[in-house]
């Protein structure tokens, strides 16, 4: 049986990880939704942070890179180049096997 997975960004996650940012994109107007992913060799989570936009931003837990003030901004300079996935970190390395969210 497969669990029930939804896009957040470019990445398919599980639908029950999936929880409201509780804010909206101004861009397209959905709301923002998050993923928080653990990684075993660290103590802060990365959340992974997606909307309609078909962008996905990656933020550490105890990092508040993006709000509902932001989000909006990122998205559009986001589109504009294209990008699919943006990785905010603060010289932290990313957890190997980050790509497989599952
Ligand atoms: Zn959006």
């Amino acid at each position: 049986m497969n669990a029930k997975r939804r896009m957040l960004g470019p990445f398919s996650v599980l639908a029950d990880d999936v929880k409201l940012a509780g804010f909206f994109c101004g861009v397209c107007k959905e709301p923002v939704r998050v993923a928080k992913q653990h990684a075993p060799t660290l103590a802060a989570r990365a959340c992974l942070f997606g909307c309609g936009c078909d962008v996905g931003v990656v933020v550490w837990e105890d990092q508040s890179a993006i709000n509902r003030q932001n989000w909006s901004r990122v998205m559009k300079q986001a589109r504009k180049a294209n990008a699919e996935l943006i990785i905010f970190n603060t010289g932290e390395t990313t957890p190997p096997g980050f790509g497989g969210v599952n």
